[in-house]
């Protein structure tokens, strides 16, 4: 294939444009940031769960004492009812059982106080305890709000790039004759280098040194004479840097 100095020098322009593309397009799959984002949505996950449990604790905790002081406000009903009707009986049978029903009155309204003590104590804990989860959890969910903003913004950035390179290379392909650029976009198709720097005798992609005929091959290939790399196919692009002449 025959090709001008000039188009061959183009294709260097090319490669390096796609490589441009494909360096932002690897940074955008493989940002720091994304590990992070997982590993804090994991934390954040395992906070909440251990959140709702608080919460359910200290509801358990508020119904107990509920129920406790309801109890205690029927118990108190009981004795001020016993004791009014001390106050205004005359039979010695109804003192007596109204006295022994007071005594066990008084001794299960000290056992109900001393419960609400108890539950009230717990009722206290437990609103620490969800107070403490939550402030790990906002602070958690902070940080990586803070991590997801540092990405997207890195990410609005690369596609920034990327979109400036694609019109780069919109502007280079039309100067390409169509052979040249086929032969160099078949190259890329394979995974490789389409295009590099031909420079001490030595390819600018896979970094092999030509020897013996190879060398002399290039060496003596005429200026338009397309030439490839023996190892990796490459075009090689022979410049006034390649020190050929
Ligand atoms: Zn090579």
């Amino acid at each position: 294939m025959k090709a001008s100095p000039a188009d061959q020098k183009t294709l260097l322009t090319l490669q390096g444009i796609d490589t441009g593309v494909q360096r932002a397009t690897y940074k955008a799959g493989r940002l720091p940031e994304e590990a992070r984002i997982t590993e804090l949505q994991r934390e954040l996950e395992t906070v909440r769960v251990s959140h709702i449990e608080k919460v359910g604790v200290r509801e358990d905790a508020r119904t107990e004492l509920s129920r406790i002081e309801s109890d205690v406000t029927v118990v108190e009903a009981r004795i001020k009812r016993d004791s009014d009707r001390l106050q205004t009986s005359s039979s010695a049978k109804d003192v007596e059982a109204l006295q022994s029903e007071l005594t066990a009155l008084q001794k299960r309204q000290g056992d109900l106080e001393e419960i609400e003590l108890t539950v009230m104590q717990r009722v206290e804990d437990a609103d620490a305890a969800v107070a403490e989860s939550e402030s790990v959890r906002n602070g958690l969910q902070e940080l990586l709000d803070e991590v997801v903003a540092k990405r997207d913004a890195q990410l609005v950035e690369l596609v920034a790039e990327r979109t400036r390179l694609e019109a780069d290379r919109a502007s280079v392909v039309p100067g390409i004759p169509a052979d040249l650029l086929a032969l160099y976009e078949q190259r890329r198709s394979r995974g490789g280098t389409g295009a590099a720097l031909f420079r001490a005798g030595t390819c600018g992609a896979c970094a092999i040194a030509l020897t013996g005929n190879d060398l002399a091959a290039v060496r003596s290939a005429a200026k338009d004479d397309v030439v490839q790399c023996p190892d990796c196919s490459a075009i090689l692009v022979r410049t006034e840097e390649s020190g050929l002449s």
